[in-house]
């Protein structure tokens, strides 16, 4: 039994949910995604958005999973720092075209112990899919 947050700003659950909380069993999800970027693709504007909906559950929450792109990686790293997160209770998503500089981003500000998932840009949100129902089946978290 627990609960996880999931932020993406790629969408990669496709329903007509508009309930933040997935799941009714003993395991939920709190998925905040997005399907697309705003004119003037303001990344800081949506990052916000989505840390927004996860901001006053922080505290009961076993994990955050945190999809890392390019843009968003300096925006979200900092915010799960500024809310004192600990390394321990993220796991970060990014792919490998930008893993050097997300890396580097991750390192910087002291997660360099979180655990990381590095995949292909192809099946990035195949990864992201399979630990939302993973984790809504089962509880299981990626090893
Ligand atoms: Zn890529």
């Amino acid at each position: 039994m627990g609960k996880i947050a999931i932020i993406s700003q790629h969408r990669f659950v496709y329903d007509d949910c508009k309930n933040l909380w997935r799941g009714d069993g003993e395991n939920r999800v709190l998925l905040s995604q997005c399907e697309e970027l705003p004119g003037g693709g303001d990344y800081r504007a949506v990052a916000l958005v989505l840390w927004s909906h996860i901001a006053s559950a922080l505290a009961s929450l076993d994990k955050v999973v945190i999809y890392l792109g390019h843009e968003s990686a300096r925006i979200f790293v900092p915010l799960a720092a500024e809310n004192d997160l600990a390394p321990e209770k993220l796991i970060f998503v990014y792919c490998d075209c930008t893993k050097a500089y997300v890396e580097e981003v991750i390192d910087r500000d002291g997660y360099s112990s979180a655990q990381k998932i590095c995949c292909h840009c192809s099946d990035r949100l195949e990864v992201m899919k399979g630990i939302y129902q993973n984790f809504l089946a089962d509880g299981s978290l990626p090893s």
